[in-house]
């Protein structure tokens, strides 16, 4: 039997290279024009793919490197030179990956056994035991359930400190003249040097820059990642984690997501270390619980809410909305502050943290009435961690509010919150305190518009209650300018000139 280590299943301690020692991996260049994806992310796919063919022939592994332009390809050089070989491969994430890998070998002759994907901590048959016939599914539920399973964080049956969050202590914005621990950077060495030299060539219309590669692409660099950000950016993290700050792309947040999402880390080994710090009183309770409910909680359950509301949810459109992304997104050229800072990020580093994925690339893309097809296209091709598995369900279910599987009502917010976590407001053109008039915060007009728009749907929603009764307090005319604003802002977007 032969293992097929795809590029997101680099991990030594994967099941099957514990019974086998003959290794397949395809690298498939056909795949990254598929889409302009960013060229960090092609660079640490690819790099990272070629350092763990490496590490594994120093182990003693016998390794079938291809490099093909698909997956098919790949497979038809495999397979002449060894007819009928027998493959297992974990398996994977993404929607019927797993089942069209198993054709394309089966076609050729061989066999493909799909086992249990270890780069994840919870299995299929755990949240399915959990969930049951359920067609929702709440987070905050999820993640109780999995710490009392596992007793991560927990006393006995009690979580520790007697709080399941401390979210009140990790929304905080830092003082003036502070500045985050730095983050780490990883200097490209020659094997990746010549996959940034492969891209720039073959990818002319990857969308980002390659001007600044940092990524950890080597189990040993990922660990060291994870130990630079416990020692050094994890006290802060709870605290600011929700903060924005101008020219900060990292502030104190872990960048250990793609290193996961590649296999470089296991999510039960970045929790461990980042509980073992607390347990040794290095780092605070709100910091660590707040990084362990990323991984506990919003990891594991999009993966599985993902699994479960699929083909669906990849058209989910519960809101109709059609308009494209405003130019901006592309250009990173606007006056809103929060929206070219951000862009930005992702534009020169395939990163950006939670809050600005979610309280301002979407939430903007939402209340502008964004076609949530077209923005999970973006981040996909965006972002170094994005793959389909876990951009879908965060930006399609979480960010556009295009399906109610995971959330009760949508993340959708005027100014006021970029305002309060940030510092981007008082620099800005646009006057967050106004609503409408010609230099007025366009989140303002367009998040009330949005309420108007979509009242049917979110009316009745749970929690919008309050909302709707500032939606309620305002008069025939007050509407006519929020609508005539909208609708301005709107074709600036189109127009790029917003
Ligand atoms: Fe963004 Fe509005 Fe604040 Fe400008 S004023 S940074 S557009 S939220």
């Amino acid at each position: 039997m032969t293992v097929w280590v795809l590029g997101d299943q680099l991990n030594l301690e994967a099941t099957p290279l514990q019974h086998e020692d003959h290794v397949l991996m395809i690298e498939a260049h056909e795949f990254g024009e598929r889409l302009p994806y960013h060229p960090q992310k092609l660079v640490l796919v690819f790099s990272a793919m070629r350092h763990f063919r490496d590490e594994l022939r120093e182990r003693g592994y016998e390794v079938t490197y291809i490099c093909a332009e698909m997956f098919s390809e790949g497979l038809d050089r495999f397979y002449d030179a060894t007819p009928g070989t027998n493959l297992v491969m974990m398996d994977p994430p993404s929607h019927g990956a797993g089942e069209r890998f198993r054709y394309l070998v089966e076609s050729r002759g061989g066999s493909l056994t799909l086992v249990e994907n270890d780069l994840f901590l919870t299995t299929p048959a755990e949240f399915d035991a959990w969930a049951g016939d359920a067609s929702s599914y709440r987070q905050e539920h999820w993640y109780r359930h999995v710490r009392r399973e596992t007793g991560i964080l927990m006393d006995g049956d009690d979580p520790v400190g007697g709080e399941w969050n401390y979210d009140d202590q990790n929304r905080e914005t830092p003082p003036d003249g502070w500045s985050p621990p730095e983050a780490p950077r990883f200097v490209p060495d020659e094997v990746t040097m010549e996959v940034i030299e492969f891209v720039r060539e073959r990818y002319p219309e990857a969308w980002g820059s390659l001007y600044e590669f940092v990524w950890p692409v080597t189990r040993k660099e990922a660990r060291q990642a994870l130990d630079h950000f416990v020692e050094n950016r994890l006290a802060e993290f709870g605290p600011y984690q929700d903060a924005m700050v101008r020219g900060e792309w990292a502030l104190c947040h872990s960048l250990l997501s793609a290193a996961i999402n590649l296999g470089l880390l296991t999510p039960h080994e970045v929790v461990t270390t980042v509980e073992t710090a607390y347990r040794d009183g290095d780092v605070p309770l709100n910091s660590v619980e707040g990084f362990v409910r990323q991984v506990v909680g919003w990891r594991e359950f999009m993966r599985h809410v993902y699994r479960r509301s699929m083909p669906e949810l990849t058209t989910a459109n519960q809101l109709d909305q059609t308009e494209s992304l405003p130019a901006g997104y592309w250009t990173g050229d606007t006056e809103m502050n929060c929206l070219s800072e951000t862009v930005g990020h992702v534009y020169g580093h395939g990163y950006a943290h939670h809050i600005e994925r979610l309280m301002v690339l979407s939430n903007f893309a939402l209340v502008y009435g964004v076609n949530p097809q077209e923005l999970t296209r973006w981040f996909h091709l965006g972002f170094v961690d994005a793959y389909h598995w876990v951009t879908t369900p965060n930006v399609v279910g979480m960010g556009s509010f295009a399906t109610d599987v995971l959330s009760s009502k949508p993340y959708a917010s005027s100014g006021n919150y970029v305002n309060k976590m940030s510092d981007y407001c008082a620099s800005c053109p646009y006057a967050v305190s106004e609503t409408v008039g010609e230099n007025s915060c366009p989140f303002n007009a367009l998040y009330w518009d949005f309420l108007k728009r979509h009242e049917e749907t979110l009316r009745g929603t749970g929690r919008m209650g309050l909302m709707y009764a500032h939606v309620d307090s305002k008069d025939d005319d007050e509407w006519e300018a929020i609508s005539e604003r909208a609708a301005k802002i709107r074709q600036m977007g189109r127009d790029g000139t917003l």
